[in-house]
């Protein structure tokens, strides 16, 4: 119904620290601990498995709420899912939110969200959250290839495939990466203490450690050389994390998980998965895992597959950045807990929407007098009240409701696919289910 929203998660949002005065400190106040600031605030609980598979249903829990996975965790790169309000985002069923630490360091600046209380309560979202290291955004710029998975290896692999010096703007060094900004060419800094100094500021509920992004096209010496800086960058983190969750104690316990690299080889993502499977530094181990760094589509399984196997079983995988729904059935099975994915949005406002029989284009002048919905029986707000006919014409119109309507459905269709695939591993039921989705899936393309 227009206007009503679904209450969000329980309210958990952080208040600005208490104070307290003891004898001792003459007036001046000291932050109390926070109630959920150890550790232990957060967990991860699996339900039930696949048979045969690697893949699991199971619980996140975060200060700020419980995930149920496997989940899909819509993007909100600069603390905004574009064009939707949280609300509305809550409402078409989003259990969390990603937001991206590059880019809010840049913009408008991690004191603010240190100042408004942590993510959440700046942007009024008071479900769980996650941050990831901004080592993507960094080191994107810095080589200039594809930013999806879809790359591929067998074009070229050779490390000066990237982008020639004078137009890098990012260099790798052993103790961090120096890069200019994309927004005013200003020179910026990230080692793996700055990246946990600045995601604590930020304060999501799941933050993670800094890393080396390599691409496909990098060479085997290159990838081993980077693997081991990336495991010593985890090393750091962690003892950055561990001083920084005693010093801000009047702050929720935000979880960090490990990033595993290491291209397309199997002995070097099962290596990252060892390494940072068994790392302990100070005490703190990582609450759980980012996949990270080069996918191709058609590997994607069997290496989510390997580090699966690999990991420990009583913590959460995060699949970092895939792109289409047929992905999302893959990932799962070898054993992704949860990913993101900024595409549903992105191509909503390109004018693209997905529906259980394939994607197609407003933009077609078919859809002109077209006045059903994206979708018969879709249970978004977008397709309850509007046609194909009005987005057709907001598209060509360049009006702004056409983005947030497209984007509604299209986070909800990805949403529901997942919460879909969720209750067939419940029921035992997952193969089956996949395989009428995805032939229904892939039988038309408009
Ligand atoms: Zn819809």
């Amino acid at each position: 119904m227009p206007g009503e929203t679904t209450p969000a998660p329980a309210e958990t949002r952080p208040a600005a620290p208490e104070t307290a005065q003891s004898p001792g400190d003459r007036g001046r106040t000291v932050p109390q601990p926070h109630p959920q600031s150890s550790p232990e605030s957060f967990g991860f609980q699996v339900h039930h498995r696949i048979d045969g598979g690697l893949g699991r249903t199971g619980t996140i829990t975060t200060p700020h709420g419980t995930i149920q996975t496997p989940a899909f965790i819509p993007v909100a790169t600069k603390a905004t899912v574009k064009a939707v309000r949280p609300e509305e985002m809550s409402e078409l069923g989003a259990q969390a939110v990603l937001a991206n630490a590059y880019h809010l360091n840049l913009q408008p600046g991690t004191d603010v969200l240190d100042a408004a209380g942590g993510l959440g309560a700046f942007m009024n979202w008071p479900g769980p959250t996650f941050t990831d290291s901004g080592g993507f955004q960094v080191m994107s710029l810095g080589v200039g290839f594809k930013k999806t998975i879809s790359m591929d290896s067998s074009r070229v692999a050779d490390d000066t495939a990237v982008a020639p010096e004078h137009e890098r703007r990012a260099f790798v060094d052993d103790d961090g990466v120096t890069f200019r900004s994309h927004i005013d060419g200003t020179e910026h800094r990230f080692t793996p203490e700055i990246s946990m100094k600045l995601q604590h500021e930020i304060g999501a509920d799941i933050i993670f450690a800094f890393d080396e992004l390599t691409t496909l096209f990098n060479t085997r010496a290159y990838q081993e050389e980077s693997l081991e800086r990336t495991r010593l960058w985890a090393e750091r983190c962690l003892a950055a994390h561990a001083e920084l969750t005693q010093q801000r104690s009047h702050r929720p316990y935000q979880a960090l998980f490990g990033v595993l690299q290491g291209a397309q080889y199997e002995d070097l993502r099962r290596k990252a998965a060892q390494d940072l499977g068994a790392m302990e530094v100070a005490g703190h181990s990582f609450d759980g895992f980012g996949i990270g760094g080069a996918l191709e589509k058609e590997n994607l399984g069997v290496i989510v597959g390997w580090v699966s196997q690999e990991l420990p079983e009583n913590k959460p995988r995060h699949l970092l950045g895939i792109s289409e729904p047929e992905d999302f059935f893959t990932a799962i099975e070898n054993g992704a807990d949860t990913f993101d994915c900024v595409q549903p949005s992105r191509v909503a406002r390109n004018g693209r929407v997905y529906t259980p029989d394939g994607y197609f284009n407003i933009p077609q002048a078919k859809f002109k007098k077209d006045f059903s919905p994206i979708q018969d029986g879709c249970g978004c707000y977008t397709c309850q009240h509007y046609s194909k006919a009005y987005l057709h014409h907001l598209f060509k119109a360049k009006e702004m409701l056409y983005s947030t309507l497209c984007t509604i459905h299209n986070e909800y269709y990805t949403v529901t696919l997942v919460d879909q695939i969720r209750e067939s591993i419940q029921d035992g039921r997952f193969y089956e289910f996949r395989d009428q989705a995805l032939t229904r899936y892939q039988g038309r393309r408009g």
